[in-house]
């Protein structure tokens, strides 16, 4: 049977999730470490916030 946790999803969802554009809905996985209140959209520049 399955040893431990984490390996949720499979693809993309790391631990920490996502982030979302407010302004353009550009969505981004990021890393630990990396809150999304600190990262820009790469396409408008707006400041990311937690899509979950
Ligand atoms: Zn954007």
């Amino acid at each position: 049977m399955p040893n431990g946790k984490g390996r949720m999803g499979g693809y993309g969802l790391g631990p920490s999730g996502e982030c979302v554009c407010p302004n353009c809905g550009h969505t981004m996985p990021h890393g630990r470490g990396s809150p999304c209140n600190q990262l820009k959209c790469p396409k408008c520049g707006t400041m990311m916030t937690r899509a979950r």
